[in-house]
């Protein structure tokens, strides 16, 4: 770990989370199904929790460390990143301002005002809304501009908070992982995670990768760009991360797997399979996955267990990203027929 302890952070989730298994959910799919886990990454005390947080703990350190006043920010209107640096804002003492982009083509009001938007405004962020097709961060970079003319010290990051340091967050992770796999006597021989900015996947396939294990464990689902723009850019960020962390080492095309399978027809647009996922797992497990990523993922991961692959026994990890609020703003998708 001592190559990360070097830079700032700002400690916001306590670790590790847990790894539970899912007999419930197991049983309901079949003999052929291989044992499954769930690393709880939505079981974090600050702002409802989620992925984000492992990213923020280093860019709300680096933003202290800068001395910086407010955090900027961009995303969708219904973005759990920006939900998550307004509560990881707070509670650093920072400003925060949003960027947030008419990115998702829905009008319904509880798409507009519940879920992430309720909460960006208790947590006391500033919004600002932009079309879609807005270049936010540009936005996002003249604001800070303006604040530095007056005064002010603005920290900026783009969307998902996947800059090479915010991936850091989930090279840790993947240390985490390795740890609570030596402590259990467990190797799964896949990492399930849905891929949206890139940067879970990005983060881990680093942390894998200077840990001398095998980023090829991972497989992420895109729920955003299109499967090979996902691929480069998760392949690009994790080479970055990596460089951070041991310059020494590389990546290579081929251990940076990313499945197309469950977009759909695109970012924040629900799929059956989606619906049928999240049903599935609160219905055997009691456990909720969000409509925009981890329902996707997970979908991904049926899909595959009931085409019959990875029935060989060997145990297989889901990331549970968080992102409990999108159902709320989701919620004519799973009104009954
Ligand atoms: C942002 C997000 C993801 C995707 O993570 P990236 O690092 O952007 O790929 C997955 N799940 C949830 C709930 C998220 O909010």
């Amino acid at each position: 770990m001592s190559a990360y302890l070097h830079r700032p952070r700002s400690t916001l989730i306590d670790r590790p989370t847990p790894i539970q298994r899912l007999t419930r959910l197991e049983e309901s799919l079949g003999r052929a199904c291989p044992p499954i886990y769930a690393k709880r990454d939505d079981l974090m005390g600050l702002g409802g929790g989620g992925n984000k947080l492992r990213k923020l703990e280093f860019l709300i350190g680096e933003a202290l460390a800068q001395g910086c006043d407010t955090f900027i920010t961009t995303g969708a209107r219904q973005s759990n990143h920006a939900r998550l640096s307004a509560a990881a804002a707070a509670r650093a003492g920072l400003a925060c301002e949003l960027i947030l982009t008419e990115s998702v083509a829905r009008e319904d009001e509880t798409y507009r005002r519940n879920g992430n938007v309720l909460l960006d405004a208790l947590f006391g962020a500033t919004v600002v809304r932009r079309p879609a097709g807005t270049d936010a961060l540009a936005v996002a970079q003249a604001r800070a501009e303006q604040l530095a003319a007056t005064g002010r010290r603005a920290y900026v990051v783009g969307s998902g908070g996947s800059s090479p340091l915010g991936c850091l967050g989930y090279a840790l992770c993947a240390e985490e992982i390795i740890a609570q796999e030596q402590a259990a006597d467990l190797r799964f021989a896949r990492i399930i995670v849905p891929n949206g900015s890139a940067g879970t996947h990005a983060g881990l396939a680093a942390g894998l990768k200077a840990a001398g294990d095998a980023p090829a464990r991972i497989l992420s689902f895109t729920v955003l760009a299109p499967v090979e723009a996902a691929r480069a850019a998760t392949l690009d960020l994790a080479g970055k991360t990596l460089a951070l962390i041991d310059p020494a080492r590389g990546l290579a095309g081929d251990e940076i797997l990313v499945s197309g399978d469950q977009l759909g027809e695109g970012y924040g647009v629900p799929t059956e399979a989606m619906i049928e996922a999240v049903r599935l797992v609160a219905r055997t497990e009691g456990l909720l996955l969000d409509p925009v990523y981890g329902g996707k993922a997970f979908a991904g991961l049926i899909a595959a267990i009931r085409q019959g692959a990875w029935h060989g026994g060997e145990p297989m990890l889901f990331i549970m990203t968080g992102g409990l609020p999108g159902l709320f703003a989701y919620e004519p998708a799973f009104r009954s027929a």
